[in-house]
């Protein structure tokens, strides 16, 4: 099981990466990046199995991250789950229409994050 973690907060990602091994994963499960353009080159590089993204950030954001991923390259039906605090309606729409998986508003809890995550990965 490979995860990704995209957030330009390192304090996100640190939370998002404890509450991951929370749910049994290990340091090994995971890889971090800090903005899309980061994740898009592990993305091209590496094989995921789920990708966890931030909506704001610099250089290429959330939703930008989502197309490109859904568009081309080798992640187009690996899960997104988006975690952000963009939590109003229309955002939320727009975001699932791009093809995101599902979507978690921060602030979040561990059992939030264990739920969206079994839903996405079916188990
Ligand atoms: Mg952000």
């Amino acid at each position: 099981m490979k995860i990704l973690i995209v957030d330009d907060s390192s304090t996100m990602r640190r939370i998002i990466g404890n509450v991951v091994m929370q749910l049994g994963f290990s340091r090994e499960n995971f890889d971090e990046a800090e903005d899309g353009l980061k994740a898009w080159k592990l993305l091209s590089e590496n094989s995921y199995d789920v990708i966890l993204t931030d909506w704001n950030m610099p250089n290429m954001n959330g939703l930008e991250l989502v197309k490109k991923v859904r568009s081309e390259g080798s992640h187009t039906k690996t899960p997104i789950i988006m975690i952000t605090t963009e939590g109003g309606k229309g955002e939320v729409i727009t975001a699932l229409k791009s093809g995101v998986n599902n979507y978690i508003v921060k602030p979040f809890s561990a059992e939030i994050l264990k739920e969206k995550l079994d839903a996405v990965l079916k188990r």
